[in-house]
């Protein structure tokens, strides 16, 4: 994700930190600081580094139940709306599904009933009266209380929408279960706007956005994965396109980008081997630094990995995604470059396959 770095590895897992979740801290430690002074805002700030503890111990819910059934979690990433675990891939078999989505609150039950026991079994609150370890057990135990029944709104993107959605797959398809579980999910956030105006609740509203526009991306998520299913870099690259050499100069390759159709272009030696990939941002960023008469090679993107035709497209979906990249390099078997695989053909792809969908 961007704008998030890294803080620290978790079981292998790396925790990141979205640099809004730096300006909350900032927001409640200077909140607090101007109404108790140091020893409020460190409280303030120390209280939400303990809650969004508990939000990483849930995320490692959902990565180590996914580690059970193989699925590796890249990172688990902070914002301030709560945390996100990136699992490589959604389990195809509904019942890893609902394992991988009930770990997550099956932690914040255990937090929430471990919190009950130490602040005495009182009720939920988020008034602190003091600073003692009872007020804070409360409170935590309320924090985990709330992210046990918010995640189990039955809705995406959270867990119980994933439940949902798999109890669906276990009668019809997948992609139909999607599409039922993602317009239960918008029904819902609609009532959700409708009851934030009526009890005049703008927090209400918040979570109705956030839930309807989680439920419209998951479904088209799982459009596009099962309209890719099967389907391999060779049936989307391109095999004619115009090359540069790694002498060439930033006109040459201005040149290029007027006057053929693509938009990234890359760099080969004599023996055909791949250089790198000049993208037409950094074509742009080269004209701007050096003019038309500087080289071009520094500004290509030279550790580009590449990918084979045989690759699914899965794979170099998410090779593309790791590096932040419109286009891959697709090798033959004497390493030379054969192809380009880019997301705008991937789109041409899928849009010729849904007019045959309509016809059949
Ligand atoms: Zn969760």
């Amino acid at each position: 994700m961007r704008w998030s770095f890294p803080v620290a590895r978790l079981f292998g897992i790396e925790l990141r930190i979205h640099v809004t979740f730096l300006l909350l801290l900032l927001w409640i430690g200077g909140a607090h600081g101007l109404e108790g002074g140091w020893s409020a805002a460190t409280a303030g700030v120390v209280f939400v580094l303990m809650v969004f503890g508990c939000v990483v111990l849930h995320e490692l819910g959902h990565a180590m139940a996914g580690r059970k059934f193989g699925i590796r979690t890249e990172d688990i990433t902070l914002l301030p709306i709560g945390g996100v675990a990136h699992l490589e891939r959604i389990p195809e078999n509904p019942r890893e599904e609902i394992i991988v989505a009930l770990a997550g609150p099956l932690v914040s039950a255990g937090l929430a009933l471990v919190f009950w026991i130490a602040a005495g079994f009182s009720g939920p609150t988020l008034e602190a009266e003091t600073l003692g370890l009872d007020d804070l057990a409360a409170r935590l135990f309320s924090i985990n209380l709330g992210l046990l029944l918010f995640n189990l709104i039955p809705a995406f993107p959270m867990d119980g929408g994933r439940v949902l959605r798999a109890l669906l797959a276990f009668r019809m398809g997948g992609r139909r279960a999607t599409r039922i579980a993602a317009g239960i999910g918008q029904t819902l956030a609609f009532a959700l706007g409708a009851a934030s105006w009526i009890l005049s609740a703008p927090v209400l509203l918040l979570i109705a956005i956030f839930i309807y526009f989680g439920a419209a991306s998951e479904a088209a998520y799982a459009e596009l994965r099962s309209a890719c299913r099967g389907l391999r870099v060779a049936d989307a690259m391109i095999t004619s396109f115009a090359t540069l050499p790694g002498d060439a100069r930033l006109r040459d390759a201005a040149a290029l980008l007027q006057h053929t159709a693509q938009h990234d272009f890359p760099f080969v030696n004599n023996a055909g081997q791949f250089l790198g990939l000049l993208t037409r941002t950094a074509l742009i960023m080269g004209l701007q630094e050096v003019g038309p008469d500087g080289a071009a090679l520094p500004y290509a993107q030279k550790d580009l990995p590449s990918v084979l035709s045989t690759h699914l497209f899965s794979h170099a979906f998410a090779v593309m995604q790791q590096h932040e990249t419109p286009t891959l390099p697709v090798l033959d078997e004497n390493n030379r470059l054969w192809g380009l695989f880019s997301q705008e053909k991937v789109g041409e792809l899928l849009l010729l396959q849904s007019t045959k969908n309509v016809r059949a």
